[in-house]
């Protein structure tokens, strides 16, 4: 029988965790699989890792890990990737906003031998006007530079043991787990659900959140903010040339004197420029600095480790 590894990051999510597991159990239950559900408690303040301690403790099915601290929903998933021992891993949310049975269809494709079920979001459910349009320039980017349309993607997916395990063996530490399902390839299919509305508590992200994630990604995936940089160098050098004709020819028919708006405009522009460009620089060295540091992506303090369901 192939066993499938629930993965469930959770972050204050007291009030979902025993929902998540009912929901999940009866879904699985008929289907006529072994199946295990990884919570992973991504330091909490809330009371959720007692929950999943005392879920644990009535089901064999349960398993939990725990972070010493918050480390994100990213450094929870793979986490969760790493403790599974499925011969396939869905990661969904806790709250239930990524419906149940969708984990059954995503299964039944897997048996048709897809070895990558992405869920897609069929509508977003509900979200102010302003995270959607957030949102959405933040898809469009990330889909130029991943070359994988992404509008529609989300982190709710079934993964064969072939693509968690190659997802596990990549060396960086800041992976963006929605774009990495469809960079390692192998045959997938997709799967449409609705969002639904949360069960209980409250979205953990805040929109300052969401921008640092999102430039966090976008910088992860391209290096195009650096061929900006030059294309930029090429415009300004264009620019001076033409100016510096203008210049020389005033020069030399003597009309000299006037020309300080140019120089002003001109120092303005390379310098804005040079800043810009500087900034952007500076934005990488930095995330080369933290994937050289070679820091563990989490922590955990405590496991509660499965009991062969
Ligand atoms: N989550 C997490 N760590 C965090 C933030 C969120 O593990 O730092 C989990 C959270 O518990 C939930 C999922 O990620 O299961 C999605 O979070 P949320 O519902 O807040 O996001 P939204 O659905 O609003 O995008
Ligand atoms: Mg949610």
């Amino acid at each position: 029988m192939p066993t499938i590894s629930i993965i469930l990051p959770s972050y204050n999510e007291e009030e979902n965790i025993r929902r998540a597991a009912e929901r999940l159990t009866a879904v699985l239950r008929p289907e006529g699989v072994t199946w295990e559900l990884v919570f992973v408690n991504d330091g909490s303040k809330d009371e959720t890792w007692n929950r999943i301690r005392e879920v644990a403790a009535e089901d064999p099915h349960v398993t939990g890990v725990s972070f010493s601290r918050n480390f994100g929903k990213e450094a929870a998933i793979m986490a969760g990737l790493a403790c599974a021992k499925g011969d396939c891993c869905v990661v969904m949310d806790c709250d239930l906003q990524h419906p149940p049975e969708t984990v059954v269809e995503m299964l039944h494709k897997w048996q048709e031998g897809y070895e990558v079920v992405e869920g897609v979001k069929r509508s977003r459910g509900k979200e102010s006007k302003l995270h959607g349009l957030m949102a959405g320039s933040f898809y469009k980017i990330m889909s130029a530079a991943t070359k994988i349309d992404m509008s529609r993607a989300s982190d709710f997916k079934l993964m064969d043991r072939k693509a968690v395990n190659a997802i596990l063996s990549l060396p960086e530490k800041n992976a963006f787990f929605r774009a990495l399902s469809s960079w390692v390839g192998f045959k997938t299919a997709t799967v449409e659900f609705d969002v639904r509305d949360r069960e209980a508590g409250t979205s953990k992200w805040s929109s300052l959140s969401l921008t640092r994630y999102a430039f966090r990604n976008i910088s992860s995936f391209s290096s195009a903010p650096l061929q900006f940089v030059t294309a930029f160098g090429i415009i300004t050098l264009l620019l001076a040339v033409v100016m510096g004709i203008q210049t020389l020819v005033k020069y030399f028919s003597g009309k000299a004197v006037e020309g300080f708006t140019t120089v002003i405009l001109l120092i303005l522009l390379i310098g804005s420029m040079l800043m810009l460009s500087l900034g952007i620089i500076g934005y990488y060295l930095a995330r080369i600095y933290e994937e050289m540091k070679n820091r563990p992506r989490y922590l955990i303090s405590e496991m509660i480790s499965s009991r062969d369901a």
